[in-house]
């Protein structure tokens, strides 16, 4: 599943070129996860003025309303002066000036949703539950201890709900606790503002370098891809069960927590 740094890694391949570019046409294909909203007609001649994201919603801003993206289960996106044609599993062209952004989505979790305006439905309801960014400014280490305040849920689910911090998936949440040394199953409402503030620290840390590092897997900007196995390749704890712990060489325990795989270091995240 595409998550947070590989959306923003798509952004950043795409955004300078497809900015000021006239939209020649929209051909959506089969139906994805939920309706385009308008008319694709109604696309046609608007203007993309900046790509911005949101979560895991990559945001077009036309002169008239916004294009949510969103890359669903399995969505990638593509921007090519000169596409193929659409496969059987593109199921959204957008047309313009400067290229063709086509979304290739095998498993249709994807959406394509044109708002009005970010303030109005659909886009309010869709980014409503949102929490902070966490690459963002307003995310600093006493709003995020505020926000885990009353939270009884142990500290991995609250990460991956996602209304305190926004896309800290399961690999993310994972490295971020083994980095800050705090095990995964301790209450979230437990946390000392210190220990909230290692893990706020380690949230963006691995954050920013798995974007740092996807942007520089992606040798040319012209088609960015949602594999996500470009940004797993450092993980100390995720997926390593039974292996030394590379602080420790304690072996990595695998646990359940909410259907979710939980790794951790029982020694050096004791508590
Ligand atoms: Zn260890």
């Amino acid at each position: 599943m595409p998550e947070l740094p590989e959306v923003e890694v798509t952004r950043l391949s795409f955004a300078d070129r497809i900015r000021d570019a006239r939209i020649l046409a929209a051909r959506p294909g089969l139906p994805l996860r939920w309706p385009l909203g308008c008319a694709p007609e109604q696309l046609e001649d608007r203007t993309v003025q900046d790509v911005r994201r949101r979560g895991k919603y990559l945001l077009l801003h036309l002169d008239q309303g916004v294009l949510l993206l969103h890359l669903g289960m399995s969505g990638s996106l593509s921007f090519d002066a000169a596409p193929a044609a659409p496969g059987r599993h593109d199921h959204f062209d957008l047309v313009t000036t400067h290229g063709t952004l086509r979304l290739h989505d095998p498993r249709r979790f994807g959406a394509v949703v044109w708002s009005a305006s970010l303030q109005l439905d659909p886009a309010r309801k869709l980014l409503a539950s949102l929490g902070m960014e966490p690459l963002g400014e307003r995310f600093d280490p006493a709003a995020f201890h505020a926000g885990l305040r009353g939270r009884r849920a142990p500290i991995k689910q609250v990460l991956l709900a996602g209304d305190v911090v926004v896309g800290v998936g399961n690999i993310y949440a994972s490295e971020a606790l083994f980095q800050a040394g705090i095990r995964p199953t301790v209450r979230a409402d437990r946390l000392s503002r210190a220990r909230a503030d290692r893990l706020h620290a380690a949230v963006r840390q691995v954050l920013a370098r798995a974007v740092e590092r996807g942007g520089s897997t992606l040798r040319d900007f012209s088609s960015a891809t949602g594999e996500s196995g470009h940004f797993q390749l450092e993980a100390a704890v995720y997926g390593r069960a039974g292996q030394p712990c590379l602080q420790c060489a304690t072996p990595v325990r695998l646990i359940r927590q909410g259907q979710r795989s939980t790794y951790f270091c029982p020694r050096c995240q004791r508590a």
